[in-house]
């Protein structure tokens, strides 16, 4: 029994995909040379005004009525104080005391199959700062400000995480919302889906929350998770040790799978947050919400339910099929062309998956279009290819585009033999030299059916149709 409860909560920093940055028209493109996305506003110099980004609001409004947030129709932004190399203002311009939403939630679902509901405490738009680079070698620092002002909301939660599990599944429910509003890119790697973790633990059956720690540098679920297990264990053996767990920010060291101490952590008081005088409040109308409320997508959990009782499908299918919204369209696209779900479920959970992964494009970029993949299904179904073939077929199919596929088998010579003359040629023949084996299968050895099977297929390279000959094989032997 552990005798320890520990208590987590993440604060999110979600980048927005908007073209342009949240306070200038400088561009927000990734991988740009260094310091060409840049202006007087987002390099801070002084006397320059910020103008809001009209898209920033819509987007956060929106992720706000995603998650169940109320939307405040006035919100304001304020400076946090604070060095910051790489935000050359000083501050930042973020939002305090009146961020645009705030007491939401989202349900996730954990491994064992449970429900558990996580509160979102608020939403706040801000900027991002943007990147110190070290050279050990020239033993200078560069600072690029590319990254400079690209709008982010940070999503704050309520400390009702309990587990390392609990954490991930939080993180990947949430990232699925912005992936399927189209409003941030969720790139872990690239930092527009960052994490930090708020962890403490208590005395089981303690009520008041313990000293927390606050953990940085996760990039990935697996680091999410590797951190959190880790600052569990450190923290059980400081209190067990009788000492005090103390507030600070720790760094996560991927490679060592530890967290070290950073620095102490700062109270809100320290950032000296006031509203920004430069920005007149956010104000927006109901018509304007309603209007933003009825853009909204149908959301993960609605669609996942939606696929299990119009497709009738296993919740572990709809489940895979709608984790990515652009899979989903996908998969919806195919069942309009040929209107046999399950079968279109089966053909995009095993071989179009493969390509995707094997060809690492996302299904939205997939060269197959799904209208290609229904009519491969619809032609095995009418029997003018077999499955073998379908699979065999599927990855020139996919990769190179093929519109067609019905006049792709027909030109590769790729059609079933159901013309029962040109079959009888081949059963015949295999018969007639595998006599001993025609024998056995008279007298009752029923499993040499496969083995005829194989012989015909050879024969007819994996072109006969396979129903009609276990037909003739059947009365052509007897037995
Ligand atoms: P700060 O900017 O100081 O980190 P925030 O309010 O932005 O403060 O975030 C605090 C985060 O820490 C929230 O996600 C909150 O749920 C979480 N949190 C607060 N107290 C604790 C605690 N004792 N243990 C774990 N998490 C906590
Ligand atoms: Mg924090
Ligand atoms: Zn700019």
């Amino acid at each position: 029994m552990a005798r320890y409860e520990p208590v987590i909560g993440l604060e999110v920093h979600a980048q927005l995909k908007t073209a342009t940055k949240i306070f200038c028209s400088c561009s927000t493109k990734f991988g740009n040379e260094p310091n060409e996305n840049v202006c007087p506003v987002c390099s801070g110099m002084p006397g320059v005004l910020p103008v809001l980004n009209e898209k920033v609001v819509e987007y956060a409004a929106k992720m706000g009525l995603a998650v169940e947030c109320a939307v405040n129709r006035e919100s304001i932004f304020a400076r946090k104080h604070y060095y910051y190399p790489d935000l050359p203002k000083n501050y930042q311009i973020s939002q305090y005391e009146q961020p645009i939403c705030e007491h939401g939630q989202l349900v996730i679902e954990l491994p064992d199959g449970a429900r558990k509901t996580i509160g979102i405490t608020r939403i706040h738009m801000e900027e991002d700062a943007g990147k110190s680079i070290h050279s050990a070698s020239e033993n200078v620092s560069y600072v690029d400000l590319n990254r400079t002002g690209t709008p982010l909301i940070e999503i704050v939660s309520e400390p009702d995480i309990r587990s390392a599990d609990e954490a991930v599944a939080y993180l990947k429910a949430l990232r699925q919302v912005l992936l399927y509003l189209g409003i941030c890119d969720g790139n872990m790697e690239e930092g527009s889906f960052r994490c930090d973790a708020n962890v403490s633990i208590r005395p089981v059956g303690q009520r008041e929350f313990g000293t927390r720690t606050e953990l940085k540098n996760l990039n990935s679920f697996k680091f999410v998770h590797k951190a959190i297990e880790y600052e569990i264990e450190r923290q059980t053996d400081v209190l067990d040790d009788g000492e005090r767990v103390v507030q600070e920010t720790r760094l996560f060291d991927s490679a060592r799978g530890i967290t070290m101490s950073m620095r102490g952590k700062e109270e809100a008081h320290d950032y000296r947050y006031f509203p920004d005088p430069d920005l007149v409040p956010v104000r927006f109308d109901v018509a304007m919400l309603e209007k933003w409320g009825t853009e909204l997508p149908e959301l993960p959990k609605a669609r996942k339910a939606r696929f299990m009782a119009d497709y009738d499908l296993p919740e572990q299918d709809a489940e895979v099929l709608t984790a990515e919204r652009e899979l989903a369209d996908y998969y919806e696209a195919a069942v309009r062309a040929y209107r046999q779900p399950k079968k279109i479920a089966n053909w995009v959970l095993t071989e179009l998956l493969r390509e995707l992964n094997v060809a690492k494009v996302t299904p939205g970029a997939c060269p197959m279009m799904p209208e290609a993949l229904a009519k491969l299904v619809a032609m095995i179904d009418d029997g003018s290819i077999s499955t073998k073939i379908g699979k065999q077929v599927f990855p020139d199919i996919f990769s190179m585009g093929v519109a067609d596929p019905a006049a792709y088998c027909k030109e590769k010579g790729f059609v079933q033999i159901s013309d029962t003359d040109a079959l009888e040629t081949a059963v015949d023949e295999v018969i007639a030299a595998n006599p001993a084996e025609a024998e056995r299968f008279k007298a009752g050895e029923k499993k040499l059916m496969s083995f005829f099977m194989g012989q015909v297929m050879r024969a007819t390279k994996g072109q006969a149709n396979p129903k009609l000959v276990t037909e003739m094989i059947t009365t052509k032997i007897g037995g």
